[in-house]
């Protein structure tokens, strides 16, 4: 399988495309990048250092003290997200984490941070990354383009299963919430607001398993 090619897979919140983008990328031999781990990392960053990112100024000085890397698990053969050389995978998946990374990812001082290193790891190609914008602006002539979406209950229902197993106090209406929230922020800030990339490709999950997930993304490919 050649490895020339950049891979996007953008849409809305809980929609499932970090469980596809994982999976293309393992079948392809390709590299997949969480940009979406990205921003939640500079959120809880910003949220232990107090800083206030309103304050453009002293977000630009909290972002030089930032460093971002991306490891293999060589146990679970995953890519795990670190900052500072701190593994913070599991950290940044909670609901604490998701009620800010949207502001803190309108920023755009932050976006262009994270933007530069994602080019960086598109320079081989060979990569799979999922966000909100990496079609349209962060690789907008990658060569196949996702646009996931499902059912927003449908959504809700799978995010919210998901969080429960590590906080069982968690509520449905909170999950709900913040996906709407995220969803809102996300596709109304002015600097690169999530939307379809003219020319990527609609994927539709709301009634399709895994295995025909792949298969509709490996045809693309093909
Ligand atoms: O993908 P995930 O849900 O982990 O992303 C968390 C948040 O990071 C999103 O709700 C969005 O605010 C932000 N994000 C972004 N651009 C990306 C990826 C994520 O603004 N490319």
């Amino acid at each position: 399988m050649n490895t020339n090619k950049i891979i996007t897979i953008d849409g809305w919140s809980a929609c499932g495309k970090s469980t596809v983008a994982k999976q293309l990328a393992k079948e392809l031999g390709y590299v997949y990048i969480d940009s979406g781990a990205m921003y939640r990392a500079i959120t809880l960053y910003f949220l232990r250092n107090h800083i206030d990112w309103t304050d453009i100024k002293e977000v630009t000085e909290a972002l030089k003290n930032i460093d971002i890397q991306f490891h293999c698990n060589c146990k679970s053969q995953q890519s795990e997200i670190f900052l500072n050389n701190e593994n913070i995978e599991y950290l940044i998946r909670d609901l604490v984490i998701a009620e800010k990374v949207s502001d803190v990812a309108a920023i755009r001082e932050v976006r262009s941070f994270a933007v530069t290193q994602q080019h960086k790891m598109g320079e081989k190609k060979g990569i799979v990354m999922d966000g909100r914008d990496i079609g349209t602006t962060v690789f907008p002539d990658a060569e196949i383009k996702i646009f996931m979406t499902a059912d927003s209950a449908v959504r809700v229902e799978r995010r919210f299963k998901e969080l429960f197993e590590k906080n069982p106090n968690i509520t449905i209406e909170e999950v709900k919430n913040n996906l709407e929230m995220r969803d809102y922020i996300d596709s109304h800030r002015e600097v690169s607001p999530l939307r379809k990339a003219d020319d990527a490709v609609v994927l539709d999950n709301t009634h399709l398993t895994m295995e025909e997930q792949l298969a509709f993304a490996l045809q693309l490919v093909k």
